[in-house]
């Protein structure tokens, strides 16, 4: 538009008026076609389907409402249930049972009245009968692990599921129930209305999985030297379902790989275990006096004021004596926890316990770790610093964690988080020696399920309908936590100079991305149905936003639209469009094509450089405006005076050494014109016009980060928006106009969008040496 207006008055003598704008305006339509290279079947066209890559979310996005705002915030009328939990647990360490009676307070501050509750009886998926256990196709397999051959094929499955002896009102009336599968109605005698509570209470009891042989997120390992058990317990009570303006009753189904959607509420719960037992569990405990040695509670105290390491509450030494002793007597630990949304606990005479204080923003922090004996030296040196890590890391890029500690506990092939507390695995050989692979193995996971206090405890999302709400931002943020540990602890993670995350950089993806596209989900699916849950809720989304913080957004900008998301839904329950809006709405980046990309597609990243070619300004035209000259009927003669003519190099080899200036008239008196007396030579006038054309195989768009190298050895980098490709899918060609050489192209440079291919990110291509050739030159050494 503004070039158009110049040329219409410079040249208004020349032509007659009414013939130019029409011809010059077919050079430009005709121009602009040529060089503007649009791929028509990615531009919207009247009739056909819009599959441009930048449209906006609006079809796959829930409309804005007063629940949800189109920010991403809560609304103004955001509401979310409470439940309150007073439990008494007995734990039956002879016989491997849990007894419990639990009083449930449901708050309804939704504006629907409810006249029926739904619980989940998560311990049904181990009935013997569960519809889980056969959910899987697969046959005959070629090798099996031996545990697994001998429980699948000769023994009788495990018999577990929730035994419920009564559900009742608070004044003892018998409430109706009826159970589906891992999900249980109550019909309420009278509804409950909106603002109102009910309370109600449950006897239950069942029998207790080993988790080492019969693969689940809650159990007890069984110690064969010793006869110790050592008890891990969760989902192992009636949980309210939620209930909100998204789902409705959130009742589908536990199936194993979904996880848990819960409430927010306060609990009081008595545990009642071996009294040689030593006890965590979600809060605080109350009564440290009672269930501690006079030795053991002074070091507790103790603990709590340590801020350089942690303090040994209870020993190895002292373990090691109370394992061969089964005391027949029970104590209770009571525990406290407000605003949580979930309990477990941890119990065995095995555990070794350490304990020390964190400064999170202006509070104390108790970081703890209890693991048996098994678990050592590893346990005693790393868990609770690992633990210390990640309050310090994400409180930082997030908000300052709110609960008074955090316990790591050690359970073999366990990785599985809770409020306050998790277990993790990590376990060094016999003789105590562990490889690299065990320890860092340990201390991520650590910080993963530590972690998870963020997402999904506190930021509390619904795992049962999207893996990756809490599964993918967790790993980002563990990739942040081990990159930190890293640099507070150099000599921990020698020989390495930054931690070996296993997750995080772009081109650990790649991989994954550049798999069969008949075993790879959008990220945005139900847990249940996904192939390769790791890769898909954990690795991808967290190099996604890995990827939008280096590459996309900047740091900065990324970090505080994090932070926002974090605390707008910390103590809520968001949806994935909350997150995506907000990481917009904070940030002023438009990212619905990345999201779409990345989150609803299962395209990946191939950018590539397909062709460059020398363009150089002559003082003849080229061909192809002998082609645009025949088209619009105007001469050569008319154009002359106010057009360059670039050329490809190769065409007009005459004029390839001099300057444009030289080579092209109008281009000279414009200048003259414009810098009036300034010397010609003091003009910065480049002298080549690369024309480079970058392909792109890959369905995903990206920015195009350039590296551009010179005959005198230096570089140029160049980012190119992802804007370039909303018209041009598949190629896009951009000018580069040097004063230097060109004699390289290199496409993302440092490897950050995940690029799956890199035989096309170079020009000229580099050779890469056949297997074959590096054979040989290795034989001839
Ligand atoms: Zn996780």
């Amino acid at each position: 538009m503004f070039l158009e207006k110049i040329l219409y008055s410079r040249t208004l003598n020349c032509i007659k008026m009414k013939k130019f704008i029409y011809s010059l305006s077919l050079i430009f339509f005709i121009v602009f076609n040529v060089n503007s290279q649009e791929d028509i079947s990615a531009s919207p066209k009247s009739g056909h389907t819009n599959n441009n890559k930048f449209k906006q979310l609006y079809e796959e996005f829930s409309s804005p409402n007063r629940y949800r705002t189109a920010s991403g915030a809560p609304g103004s009328e955001y509401y979310q249930q409470k439940v309150d939990y007073i439990m008494n647990i007995e734990l039956d360490d002879k016989n491997t049972k849990l007894y419990g009676e639990e009083t449930i307070i449901y708050k309804n501050n939704s504006p629907d009245q409810l006249n029926y509750l739904w619980l989940q009886l998560d311990q049904n998926i181990r009935k013997k009968d569960a519809p889980a256990l056969q959910k899987n196709g697969g046959g005959a397999e070629p090798l099996i692990p031996v545990e697994v051959f001998v429980s699948t094929y000769f023994e009788e499955s495990f018999d577990g599921g929730f035994n419920i002896d009564w559900v009742k009102t608070k004044s003892g009336s018998p409430l109706k129930y009826i159970i589906n599968n891992t999900m249980m109605r109550i019909d309420l005698p009278k509804s409950i209305k909106p603002g109102e509570d009910f309370s109600f209470k449950i006897k239950w009891w069942y029998k207790i999985n080993d988790h080492v042989t019969n693969r689940a997120r809650s159990g007890y390992e069984y110690f064969p030297k010793d006869g110790n058990k050592a008890y891990v317990i969760a989902q192992f009570f009636p949980r309210m379902a939620v209930y909100n303006d998204v789902e409705g009753w959130q009742n589908y189904q536990f199936w194993g790989n979904g996880e848990f959607a819960l409430n927010f509420g306060d609990y009081e719960v008595n545990l009642t275990v071996p009294a040689d037992h030593i006890v965590e569990a979600t809060g605080d405990l109350k009564n440290a006096r009672e269930v501690l040695t006079s030795q053991e509670y002074k070091r507790y105290k103790k603990a709590q004021n340590t801020f350089d390491k942690p303090v040994i509450i209870v020993s190895q030494e002292e373990v090691i004596e109370k394992e061969s002793k089964f005391s027949e007597k029970k104590k209770t630990w009571k525990f406290i926890a407000n605003n949580v949304r979930d309990f477990g606990f941890a119990s065995s005479r095995k555990f070794i316990w350490d304990m020390m204080a964190v400064k999170v923003g202006s509070r104390k922090v108790m970081a703890a770790s209890l693991y048996p004996k098994e678990g050592n030296p590893l346990w005693e040196e790393y868990s609770t610093l690992a633990v210390a890590q990640t309050l310090d890391t994400y409180s930082k890029y997030t908000f300052n964690y709110p609960y008074p500690k955090a316990v790591s506990v050690h359970a073999k092939n366990q990785g599985m988080e809770y409020p306050m507390i998790c277990w993790n695995y990590g376990r060094p050989d016999e003789d105590g020696k562990y490889s690299d692979r065990v320890k860092f193995g340990m201390i991520s996971v650590i910080i993963h399920e530590v972690g998870h206090n963020y997402f999904p405890m506190i930021v509390n999302s619904d795992e049962r309908q999207w893996g990756w709400m809490d599964e993918g931002l967790d790993t980002f943020m563990q990739y942040l936590t081990e990159q930190e540990f890293g640099e507070n602890f150099k000599e921990s993670i020698t020989p390495y100079n930054t931690y070996p995350s296993r997750r995080g950089e772009p081109s650990k993806i790649v991989p994954y991305m550049s798999g069969s596209q008949d075993y790879i989900s959008t990220i945005m699916s139900n847990p249940e149905n996904v192939f390769q849950l790791g890769p898909n809720a954990y690795a991808k989304p967290a190099t996604a936003l890995n990827i939008l913080r280096e590459t996309i957004m900047g740091r900065e900008l990324f970090d505080h639209a994090f932070k926002t998301y974090s605390q707008r839904w910390m103590f809520k329950h968001p949806t994935p469009e909350d997150f995506f809006r907000t990481m917009e709405d904070a940030s002023a980046i438009d990212l619905d094509w990345f999201w779409r990309g990345w989150f609803y597609s299962t395209d990946y990243v191939d950018i590539g450089v397909k062709e460059v070619k020398k363009y150089i300004v002559s003082s003849k035209p080229g061909p192809e405006v002998d082609k645009i000259l025949s088209y619009s009927g105007i001469t050569l003669k008319d154009l002359a005076p106010m057009y360059v003519f670039m050329v490809p190099e190769n065409e007009n080899s005459n004029t390839l050494d001099k300057s444009p200036i030289e080579n092209s008239i109008p281009l000279k008196k414009y200048i003259k014109e414009k810098y009036g007396n300034i010397e010609i030579a003091d003009i910065n006038i480049p002298k080549y016009f690369y024309e480079i054309e970058f392909e792109k195989p890959g369905g995903l768009v990206m920015p195009l980060i350039v590296e551009y190298s010179y005959e005198d050895g230096t570089k140029d980098r160049i980012k190119y928006p992802v804007q370039v490709w909303r018209k041009n899918d598949k190629s896009v060609k951009k000018v580069l106009a040097t004063n230097k050489v060109l004699i390289g192209v290199k496409v993302d440079p440092d490897m950050e969008t995940a690029d799956i291919d890199n035989s096309n990110n170079s020009w000229p291509k580099e050779k890469s040496a056949s297997d074959f050739e590096k054979y040989k030159a290795k034989i001839k050494g």
